[in-house]
């Protein structure tokens, strides 16, 4: 399979111009949520002219809400290039310019998605540029996500769909092209306490869902200072699986007893620590609680787990980023959907042009010089992963 690059191919900028000019907020207030699709048939016109056989796969049809699959070539040992067509919502007082117009200032584009992750495309074909006539003996596959920044649906979607074959996944999320090879994962959990609410003066007129909820509490830190005893990793700038309790709401009055409370807490595990096995320890202590307090609780996720990530330290594609970058490869504190692909049989590594720290921020750019170098470190890839050595 040979690549053919058209001649007047557009440039980077009109490229990024089109996909930052499409709103594909995703939120679970769905006041902003919006659908992604212009942006996947966007891609879509883009990939078949350059060969690709495309797959726009429906995540949330109602919702307008799809994946794009892009193959070019064939075989089950290439490349993946993924990322997602989603940004969060932006607040409008803040930006300085239209989010949704590309702009360009000193060495930086400005808009939203620039950098997390819109740009990753157009910098692919800006690598398939060099490329011209370059013959594939392995597939190159670029996919194309719904929804990472709300329900990560589209990433589960491919993995529970599970055709995906490749050797190797690279994720282009913002990392200021530094390779990433392990990330911590996420769950968020409500529990509600449903005791019985009566006059303050007298205790057995009610059961006091505070008094669940302290037990509750006692033995949720308990559960912590077990995790956090067994599990450490140093190469997370906080070593240990987090635990916080970000909320609590209950009660009306201080003369009555508190017949309701409801508490969120979220849990970060490191890699190899198991989401069902955490699921079913909240779910002993929920137990133990309603019968020690003799009081409803219920437990729930308020969004699908997502696990945590490692690709080994001597994993072929761990090498080669670091070789390519100069850079080793290294831990971050935020989740990505690389846990989908690499639960996939895929080496995965998450590395992209533009910096976490513009990402969810007013005035989000991408600078200009990663955009080259980027570009290049994807030509390489490419190179070994899918084309003929001679
Ligand atoms: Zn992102």
């Amino acid at each position: 399979m040979k690549l053919h690059i058209p001649k007047e191919l557009p440039s980077f900028e009109t490229l990024l111009a089109k996909l930052v000019g499409e709103n594909s907020i995703s939120a679970s207030d769905s006041s902003w949520d919006h659908s992604n699709e212009s942006v996947i048939r966007e891609l879509e016109k883009w990939l078949l002219g350059l060969g690709f056989r495309c797959e726009v796969i429906p995540v949330d049809q109602q919702a307008g809400k799809y994946n794009l699959i892009a193959t070019l070539g064939t075989g089950s040992r290439g490349l993946v290039l993924a990322g997602h067509t989603d940004t969060v919502p932006y607040d409008q007082a803040r930006w300085n310019s239209d989010p949704f117009k590309l702009s360009f200032s000193e060495g930086k584009y400005y808009g939203l998605g620039t950098c997390d992750m819109k740009g990753f495309f157009p910098i692919i074909v800006e690598a398939l540029k060099s490329m011209d006539q370059a013959e594939l003996n392995e597939p190159l596959i670029i996919v194309a996500t719904a929804d990472e920044e709300s329900s990560m649906a589209g990433a589960r979607l491919i993995a529970q769909q599970g055709e995906l074959q490749a050797r190797a996944a690279v994720i282009g999320e913002p990392t200021s092209i530094r390779p990433i090879r392990m990330h911590k994962g996420i769950l968020m959990e409500a529990v509600e306490f449903r005791g019985c609410s009566g006059h303050s003066s007298n205790p057995d007129l009610g059961n006091s869902a505070v008094n669940a909820v302290h037990g509750f509490l006692g033995e949720l830190f308990a559960f912590r200072s077990r995790l956090q005893a067994n599990y450490q990793n140093a190469n997370f700038e906080v070593s240990g699986p987090t635990l916080n309790v970000g909320a609590i709401h209950g009660g009306d009055s201080p003369n009555r007893i508190c017949g309701h409370c409801q508490m969120n807490f979220d849990i970060r595990p490191l890699p190899g620590m198991s989401v069902s096995s955490l699921h079913a320890e909240i779910d002993a202590l929920v137990k133990q609680t309603g019968y020690k307090y003799k009081i409803d609780v219920k437990h729930r996720h308020m969004v699908e787990p997502v696990p945590a990530f490692e690709t080994s330290r001597d994993a072929e594609l761990v090498k080669a980023c670091e070789r390519l970058t100069g850079v080793p490869a290294e831990a971050v504190a935020f989740a990505t959907e690389a846990p989908f692909l690499s639960g996939m049989g895929m080496e995965t590594v998450v590395m992209g042009a533009g910096s976490i720290d513009q990402a969810h921020q007013p005035n989000e750019f991408l600078a200009e010089q990663q955009v080259g170098e980027m570009a290049k470190v994807l030509s390489s890839l490419i190179n070994s992963y899918c084309i003929a050595q001679p």
